[in-house]
């Protein structure tokens, strides 16, 4: 079951990947940006993974919310660059619903939480679809995962992370039009936009850590 252990796994694997990927997500952040997203979102996670340790839970202890509300509540607060408050509204997003469905975390949350979170990084960040950001990676996320109907969690966020990385791709094909990418015009043209990969690292990291 996807309880308050399953979520708590899912954020230590999500920081696992990005300790990973991290010299990955900086140079394509150098490319596009400043340089700075995948310090961004390791510090954050290191962080978030401090928390987490200072109260550990044994099996059927916590709420599948719990964990994501911490890894939220530190994005929001404590992380910087444009990303690190906009993670922080898709992790408190999906806190939000994991808390509504109950104790353990279900595909309709998941479906629930995806769309809240996308709709909170629009309302915030003010991109639009195409704009080469991390829209760009939700926004295909959640078309998945609606287009399969009902299903466990874990189901849910593999759909979730397949969406994203096809919407990774997508945007290595789009010029910036938000962001610091904005600025640099075509000379962004190929290189996938690094808070959308972001994305499909943590949907990926429900199941794994992302090499
Ligand atoms: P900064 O550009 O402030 O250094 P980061 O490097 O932490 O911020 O994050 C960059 C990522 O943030 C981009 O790759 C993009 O996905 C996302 N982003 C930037 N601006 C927006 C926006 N207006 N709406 C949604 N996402 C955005
Ligand atoms: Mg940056
Ligand atoms: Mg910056």
């Amino acid at each position: 079951t996807c309880d308050g252990v399953f979520t708590r796994r899912w954020v230590r694997w999500f920081a696992e990947s990005v300790s990973r990927t991290e010299p990955e997500l900086t140079d394509l952040d150098r490319r596009v940006g400043d340089g700075d997203f995948g310090t961004n979102l390791l510090v954050g996670l290191a962080t978030t993974i401090r928390v987490l340790d200072r109260s550990p839970v044994t099996a059927g202890e916590s709420r599948a919310a719990d964990p994501l509300e911490v890894m939220a509540g530190v994005f929001l607060d404590e992380v910087g660059g444009t990303s690190g408050p906009l993670f922080g509204l898709v992790f408190q997003e999906l806190a939000a619903s994991a808390r509504a469905a109950g104790p353990t975390l279900t595909g309709a949350a998941v479906e629930q939480g995806i769309g809240a979170g996308l709709a909170a990084v629009r309302r915030v960040g003010e991109a639009e679809p195409g704009d080469k950001t991390m829209v760009d990676a939700l926004l295909p996320a959640l078309t998945e995962v609606r287009r399969a109907g009902p299903l466990p969690a874990e189901r849910a966020l593999a759909l979730a992370a397949r969406g994203a990385r096809r919407g990774v791709s997508e945007t290595a094909r789009l010029r910036a039009r938000r962001g610091r990418a904005g600025y640099l015009g075509d000379r962004v043209t190929g290189v996938p936009d690094p808070g959308a990969v972001g994305v499909a690292v943590l949907f990926a990291s429900a199941a794994g850590p992302v090499t």
